[in-house]
């Protein structure tokens, strides 16, 4: 039985004001008592802040974290597994889509990361999905399948790892595809997963769902085959949608 993760990815939001006030909203209404997991992602300048506060139930994880697997160096501007470890967080996203669009970022490079963030003891959430050209081209799965393959690393397990399938064309737009073209996803991805790593720590690893999750649409998503989560962007940024999106779980 997989166990449920509702994982919110705040992007570029959060001056220390704004990330004190939707950290702590979020942390009062958790508790380690939850029947789901739940992860927040806070932009890298307020990480260590939130991070510091106190957050049992709540996973804290960066958005990105570097290339290199060195803990240090001459990187300018990067920020190392190492050092995202050092602030507190023990998870980290790799492989959003926005890195793969506005930063060119390769099913290799992605890989690497998450090997970075394995070695060093983070748990990564992977990220794939195809882009509207590709769905209308009728290539979806493919796509998913080829990055599932290309990015998913031998060291990866259930514990150490998650996947979450965002289309792209979903992702902030309000649109979702249907939960016939989720659940035909998912099953890929899953099928691709025994693959690259065994029936065993394939049937065990999740795959989040993401893309315009909102309360209104989440339990319909969350009880599709083979979703064993959301990864929620927009309406995790209040504290109210994110739980409603949670108590969908329920
Ligand atoms: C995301 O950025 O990962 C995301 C799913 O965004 P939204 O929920 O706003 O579509």
């Amino acid at each position: 039985m997989r166990r449920k993760l509702i994982a919110g990815n705040w992007k570029m939001n959060g001056l220390k004001a704004q990330a004190k006030e939707l950290a702590s909203a979020i942390f009062a209404k958790a508790g380690a008592d939850m029947p789901f997991d739940m992860l927040v992602c806070p932009p890298m300048n307020v990480l260590g802040f939130v991070s510091e506060l106190p957050h049992a139930g709540v996973f804290v994880g960066a958005q990105d974290i570097a290339e290199t697997i060195k803990p240090n160096g001459a990187f300018t501007g990067d920020v190392s597994a190492e050092m995202v470890k050092d602030l507190g967080a023990t998870w980290t996203l790799v492989g959003h889509s926005e890195r793969r669009q506005y930063h060119g970022e390769t099913n290799a490079l992605v890989k690497q990361k998450a090997i970075n963030a394995i070695n060093t003891g983070l748990t990564v959430v992977i990220c794939i999905g195809e882009t509207l050209a590709e769905r209308e081209a009728g290539c979806a799965v493919d796509v998913v399948c080829r990055q599932t393959r290309e990015c998913v690393p031998d060291e990866a397990t259930a514990e150490n790892c998650v996947i979450a399938y965002e289309p792209v064309w979903a992702i902030g737009t309000g649109k979702v595809p249907t939960t016939q073209d989720v659940a035909e996803i998912h099953a890929a991805v899953r099928n691709e997963l025994v693959k690259v790593l065994g029936a065993e720590k394939a049937d065990q690893m999740r795959i989040l769902y993401g893309g315009s999750v909102k309360p209104e649409n989440a339990k319909e998503l969350l009880n599709v085959d083979n979703v064993d989560g959301a990864l929620i962007g927009g309406a995790s940024l209040k504290a109210d949608s994110f739980f409603a999106i949670a108590e969908a779980v329920r």
